[in-house]
């Protein structure tokens, strides 16, 4: 499959920027607002934001359950920041009443690197994505605490205080980031996230 069709959850964040990225590694990209939406997608993006006002939006939209059945049952994911947040099965500092999608066996913890942490950036190397780093552009960011065994670990932060912290994963067609590639022009996370769709398309 060359051009695989790959939605975008666009109840907030940066959805724009998401769909320039997946359009120009090839795919078709749908907004997804609506349950119906979920039909004939190949994969799912699920951008940053604020992860309790997207589990609200999420379950006020009747959103929450068809994507839960739709990833347990193999649709290939990739979230980012917030978006890795709802992929986690377990969540550490979340709100008392905040759900997860869930599909990676992992905790996160919200807002890890201190809520006065607006932003950072660190260097990154993800194997996955090619030998030279990612410049990783962290907002408010999550991090992910502990895996579960058949999660693998792409990429750590490398520079600062919170060197060794685990930023990236994905454990069979999930992938989580908590930083945000769609805000650098360095759009290789987007790419690999394409290639894993379309193989799992073709399988
Ligand atoms: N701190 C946000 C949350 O808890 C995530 C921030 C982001 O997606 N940039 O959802």
């Amino acid at each position: 499959m060359s051009s695989p069709t790959i939605g975008v959850l666009a109840l907030q964040g940066d959805v724009a920027e998401h769909r320039g990225a997946l359009q120009r590694a090839g795919a078709q990209v749908v907004a997804v607002r609506r349950p119906n939406q979920l039909a004939g997608l190949d994969g799912i993006l699920l951008p940053g934001g604020e992860s309790t006002t997207i589990d609200k939006l999420l379950r006020a939209f009747g959103l929450m359950d068809p994507l839960r059945t739709a990833i347990r049952g193999g649709l290939p994911a990739y979230g980012s920041c917030a978006g890795m947040i709802l992929l986690a099965d377990r969540l550490v500092d979340g709100r008392s009443d905040q759900q997860t999608i869930g599909g990676i066996d992992m905790t996160v913890r919200r807002n890890a690197f201190g809520r006065q942490v607006d932003s950072f950036e660190s260097t990154v190397h993800m194997p996955l994505v090619g030998d030279s780093p990612m410049r990783a552009v962290f907002i408010r960011a999550p991090w992910v605490e502990a895996t579960g065994e058949g999660v693998e670990i792409l990429g750590r932060v490398e520079d600062g205080p919170a060197a060794g912290r685990i930023v990236a994963v994905r454990q069979g067609n999930i992938i989580a980031t908590s930083f945000h590639p769609e805000v650098t022009a360095d759009f290789r996370v987007h790419d690999a996230f394409v290639d894993l769709v379309r193989l799992s398309a073709a399988s």
